[in-house]
């Protein structure tokens, strides 16, 4: 009789808090599947990573899973800021390759399967080497993926770059986009150079180097975006939809404690969570709070902090502000409350340097998210059925807060405004005068979300039949 062999899967995410937290949660669904999972971040990630954890813990309940890591090759001085760390983004990237190389081949870690960040086409240069299947993962929306194989062509019809005197023109050569994008809409890559940018260029090959993978995973669901999953399958051999990935684990953790005992807390952070704010939000009447995050990187200036400040303060809206000890360009932490805010700050706001999203969004005193649109936090929003006002900076924003205001109708979008008078506006907008509208199809979608990740749902399923086929690559 054959023997059943235990998959083994290698992950490696983009050095970057967003995209490290989705596939470490893909690699959490491989564990409960039984894998053997190897998950191989940066030095410096891994560092931040189990300096924040009890990883002993995690390691207790899956025997079976090992945090590893590579070098990236930049000096230790490096500030290694931003998504795009340019030095390291736009080369071959030759230390982490052959790290990475040497790691697959050392004593019994060859895998059944790599799965890589879809911006990190070195890996797909070592798995043909080695001859290991290699499936891509993206933790963008499929509107952005799909931007993102138009990046050649939207160069060459000299639409590149984006400024203000092309922004509201209509995009004709994405098809699909066309009713609903204008160029600001685009990925904002589109706005930082010409054709011959280099973090442009290196998009263009990854994203094509994609197209000699295995498959692709992508971290959302067929129900809201079914037509532009169905043209990206055009460009790719296979597509799993498995998202919304943290609400997809959430049912399968759920479904095990059914059988027997309890949940864990499941999510290995990078930051410490200043749970304070869950004792706030408690006695606070329902849905009547705007929570307020711009993700894990982005930075702003103080006087853009000072026009969000005013503008909440002025709607009258109570709100819970998380500001990272970096948020603010050249000042560490937020300083003192400005005088003429402090009185309406004590009354009705809450400010922690980082806090426990998913659970702040699920809590019933949160009416609204103002947000800067990462693509993690539009799906934990959506999940938890909390309409948005979306403020995009850079990467992937630009598409997804036009995809929450105009396809899903699920928010407003502020793009490219910072001021208070507009801010005061969107948030009486959106937690008083357009509020039953929005609610209408924000609890519609939030419904079509949980029903993919339940038993029988799209994002299940394709989990399954994902689980099923690294299994047969066991063989
Ligand atoms: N997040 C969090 N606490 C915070 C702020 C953010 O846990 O105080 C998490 C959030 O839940 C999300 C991630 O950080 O999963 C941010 O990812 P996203 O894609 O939204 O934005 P990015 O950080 O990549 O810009």
């Amino acid at each position: 009789m054959e023997q059943t062999r235990v998959p083994h899967v290698v992950l490696l995410p983009y050095p970057a808090y967003g995209h490290i937290k989705p596939m470490l949660t893909l690699a959490e669904l491989f564990s409960h599947a039984g894998f053997r999972v190897t998950f191989v971040n940066t030095e410096q990630y891994h560092d931040r990573l189990l300096g924040n954890n009890d990883v002993t813990g995690f390691y207790k309940r899956f025997p079976n899973f090992r945090f590893t890591s590579i070098p990236d090759g930049l000096p230790p001085d490096n500030p290694r800021f931003g998504i795009y760390i340019k030095d390291w983004f736009c080369s071959d990237k030759p230390v982490s390759k052959l790290a990475f190389l040497q790691l697959l081949m050392s004593p019994g870690l060859l895998p059944t399967c790599i799965i890589s960040d879809s911006i990190m086409s070195f890996t797909i240069d070592v798995a043909e080497e080695l001859n290991i299947p290699i499936i891509t993962f993206r933790p963008y929306s499929a509107h952005c993926s799909w931007s993102d194989f138009h990046f050649s062509k939207l160069a060459e019809e000299g639409e590149l770059p984006v400024t203000n005197e092309n922004f509201d023109k209509p995009v004709k050569c994405i098809p699909g986009l066309e009713n609903f994008f204008r160029n600001r809409d685009l990925p904002s890559i589109c706005r930082d150079g010409g054709p011959d940018d280099p973090i442009l260029q290196t998009f263009i090959r990854d994203t094509s180097a994609t197209t000699r993978a295995s498959a692709l995973v992508i971290n959302t669901f067929n129900e809201i975006e079914g037509p532009i999953i169905s043209k990206l399958g055009s460009r790719l051999t296979k597509i799993y939809t498995v998202g919304p990935l943290h609400a997809l684990l959430k049912s399968r953790i759920q479904e095990d404690s059914a059988e027997s005992s309890p949940p864990e807390s499941n999510n290995c952070v990078l930051s410490k969570e200043d749970r304070s704010c869950m004792t706030w939000l408690d006695s606070q009447p329902s849905r009547s709070v705007l929570y307020v995050s711009f993700g894990s990187f982005i930075k702003l200036g103080r006087e853009q902090i000072l026009e969000f400040w005013h503008g909440m303060v002025n709607s009258g809206k109570r709100f819970l502000w998380v500001i990272r000890s970096d948020l603010i360009d050249g000042e560490p932490g937020v300083g003192p409350v400005p005088v003429e805010l402090d009185q309406g700050t004590k009354e009705r706001g809450c400010i922690v340097s980082w806090a426990p999203q998913e659970e702040v969004l699920a809590h019933q005193a949160i009416g609204g998210f103002l947000t800067h649109s990462g693509w993690n936090s539009t799906l934990e929003s959506l999940v938890a059925g909390v309409p948005m006002i979306c403020w995009p900076q850079i990467g992937d924003q630009q598409v997804n807060s036009r995809c929450v205001s105009e396809i899903w109708k699920i928010g407003l979008d502020m793009k490219d405004t910072c001021d208070r008078s507009t801010i005061e506006n969107l948030a009486r907008d959106l937690m008083d005068n357009k509020r039953d509208k929005i609610m209408e199809s924000t609890v519609q979608i939030a419904k079509m979300a949980r029903d993919a990740v339940k038993e029988g749902g799209s994002s299940y399923r394709n989990l399954e039949k994902l689980i099923e086929d690294i299994r047969s690559m066991a063989f």
